[in-house]
């Protein structure tokens, strides 16, 4: 059996140790340090906004954004619905309701016609939502402009869950710099990773102070030990924010492996007539954090799922796209905006697509070798 090929796996720069063997000098082994501090400023300088806040994960991430804008029970946030559950999840640990808009087919992200339509429906029944999550999908942008103008309009805040789209960029901007605050993930598989750990962004500085603050179990000014909110343990260890610098150091390199490995799979594959690969929508950069792809099952013979089986015979990772979040059994009964009342683009996208392996670690011939296995797998099926 020949090497594995993984999705997207860790790819460190050589200069993590350094920064680590930096937080054992100083001793400073906590969830508080240089490192840490260093993190933050150096985010929050790539991505051009006032200040960052590092946490334990994207999920933490979101959840503190979510208390920042006051979410609690009986409020509904609206979410993107094409999106792995960590965007949504934290809407339920605050006890409010989530409600999921569907995507559209320029970018797979939130269809600003879905959201204007619910936030209409939202503000007619005199319930708008707390907060909008909008999710830029394996590194694709949103609609930033027409979602932000739309929520705007309402006065709903913008989350921008910008997990999986670190180091992309909208219109000359980075991506996760759109909303009220913006997201970011450094788990194992993303673009960058400290291992596990995420970051809060934005140009509230105060509130950044009330992230940390909320994110270090919310203890008071005080002396002795006293508490007058709820709070969570939420911070990056000092360790980790070591891996995070020097990974943020190598950024713009990953993206642009990235996107060669994007260009090599469209080189190969483009040319055939059942595959489309996600779009990059004018004016945006993606980071291709994964290639991702929609293949026309009728013409091809073959499911997106039995070509992840055929590549997983030749020990290849691949995956289905998101399974959209109203189609989730912990969701079912949550409300859902199709982008057009008998069109839900999810859930086609659902139906068709998955994700070839992306790592910007991937060696040409590990690329070669992933599109060897795709055209024999099709090949086979065509020729029965
Ligand atoms: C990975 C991811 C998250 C969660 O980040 P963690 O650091 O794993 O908690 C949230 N949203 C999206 C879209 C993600 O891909």
């Amino acid at each position: 059996m020949e090497d594995r090929i993984f999705l997207s796996s860790p790819h460190m720069s050589g200069r993590e140790e350094f920064y680590i063997h930096n937080a054992f000098e100083t001793n400073w082994i906590a969830p508080l340090g240089p490192n840490v501090d260093a993190f933050e400023t150096e985010m929050a300088e790539y991505v051009g906004m006032n200040g960052a806040a590092a946490l334990s994960s994207g999920t933490a991430a979101i959840h503190i954004a979510l208390q920042l804008l006051d979410v609690n029970r009986g409020d509904t946030v609206f979410c993107s619905s094409l999106t792995f559950i960590a965007s949504a999840n934290p809407i339920i640990y605050q006890g409010a309701e989530p409600v999921f808009i569907d995507s559209e087919p320029d970018t797979w992200n939130m269809s600003p016609q879905a959201l204007e339509a619910a936030l209409k429906e939202a503000e007619n029944e005199g319930k708008l939502p707390k907060a909008v999550i909008v999710v830029n999908l394996y590194g694709q942008s949103a609609k930033m402009e027409e979602i932000v103008s739309l929520c705007d309009q309402y006065g709903v805040p913008v989350i921008e869950d910008a997990a999986e789209s670190l180091g992309s960029s909208y219109k000359g901007r980075k991506s996760g710099t759109f909303g009220k605050f913006g997201i970011y993930s450094f788990n194992g598989n993303k673009i960058i990773t400290t291992s596990g750990g995420g970051m809060l962004v934005s140009d509230d500085e105060e509130a950044l102070r009330k992230a940390r603050f909320l994110a270090t179990q919310a203890r008071d000014p005080a002396p002795h030990y006293q508490h007058s909110k709820l709070g969570f343990n939420y911070r990056m260890s000092n360790i980790l924010a070591g891996i995070g610098r020097a990974q943020l150091e190598v950024l713009d390199e990953r993206v642009a492996a990235r996107r060669a490995v994007f260009e090599r799979y469209t080189e190969s594959l483009g040319v055939l007539e059942w595959v489309e690969f996600m779009p990059e929508l004018e004016g945006t950069m993606s980071n291709r954090w994964l290639t991702a792809v929609t293949v026309d099952q009728e013409r091809l013979g073959i499911s997106p799922m039995d070509l992840i089986n055929a590549l997983a015979e030749e020990n290849i990772e691949a995956r289905p796209v998101w399974k959209p979040l109203h189609l989730q059994p912990l969701f079912k009964g949550a409300k859902y905006y199709p982008h057009e009342a008998a069109c839900s683009v999810s859930d086609y996208l659902f139906a068709t697509g998955l994700c070839l392996p992306s790592g910007s670690n991937m060696t040409v011939e590990e690329q070669i070798r992933v599109i060897r296995t795709v055209k024999k797998a099709v090949r086979s099926t065509l020729a029965v």
